[in-house]
């Protein structure tokens, strides 16, 4: 095996912190989330527009420790876009190593081939209201399993059916991973997509972003 490049060996982190999970499959479990800094996208919608920039460099050993520290079952990779960072198929593997479940998301643009098999994957499907619709890397759908999950955020009516035609196309409903329907927090009300869901019989989930409806939706680090 080659040596580690200096680049793995650290990563460049803007908070590590331990709430429940507020998404994905996993919702409302306790996890602890190591967000990464920076991103190359910038969705129209993004909600963590603070870890485009800042953040601290930080020892790899020192963030398994610190994301080991709180003890809970779960722990996320999350961001900006951890697969920027060379650090970020190392860490989750030694995640995997000390005995957690872990999961990565990431925004789909990114290769996710070399990610540790035992990660589950929650990998973005952008939407066209994201405004990055032209980066989704379709060769991901490759690298995907059962334990993985693709995740739609939706902005409006047009997203919807975007994603519905896609699932259709592309027979994402037979593939493997879970899919999610998320709608964009304070944008498309919820009860909406689930009337829509409902009358076209989708087989998604729906993907409520917990962690605002208890902390707020401007909340940081809960
Ligand atoms: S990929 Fe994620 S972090 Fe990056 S701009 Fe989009 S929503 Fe924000």
């Amino acid at each position: 095996m080659s040596e580690p490049s200096a680049r793995e060996l650290s990563l460049v982190v803007h908070e590590i912190y331990a709430s429940i999970q507020g998404e994905s499959s996993f919702a409302g479990v306790p996890c602890a989330f190591v967000r990464t800094t920076g991103c190359d996208l910038r969705c129209s919608w993004c909600d963590t527009p603070h870890a485009f920039h800042g953040g601290t460099r930080m020892p790899r050993a020192e963030v398994v420790e610190r994301a080991l520290a709180f003890g809970t079952p779960l722990v996320e990779v999350t961001g900006g876009e951890p697969l920027l960072q060379p650090g970020a198929v190392p860490l989750l593997r030694e995640l995997c190593d000390a005995g957690r479940t872990v999961l990565l998301e990431t925004g789909g643009h990114l290769d996710v081939s070399r990610v540790d098999p035992r990660v589950h994957k929650i990998v973005d499907v952008k939407a066209p209201g994201s405004g990055e619709s032209h980066k989704n890397r379709w060769e991901n759908l490759r690298h995907l399993s059962v334990r993985d999950e693709l995740k739609f955020v939706l902005l409006d009516r047009g997203d919807y059916e975007w994603m519905r035609g896609l699932i259709a196309e592309r027979a994402l409903d037979r593939l493997g991973p879970r899919l999610l329907a998320s709608p964009v927090h304070g944008a498309l009300a919820p009860a909406e997509l689930v009337r829509w869901v409902l009358a076209d019989r989708l087989l998604v989930r729906v993907n409520l972003q917990l962690h605002k409806y208890i902390w707020g939706a401007d909340t940081q680090g809960v």
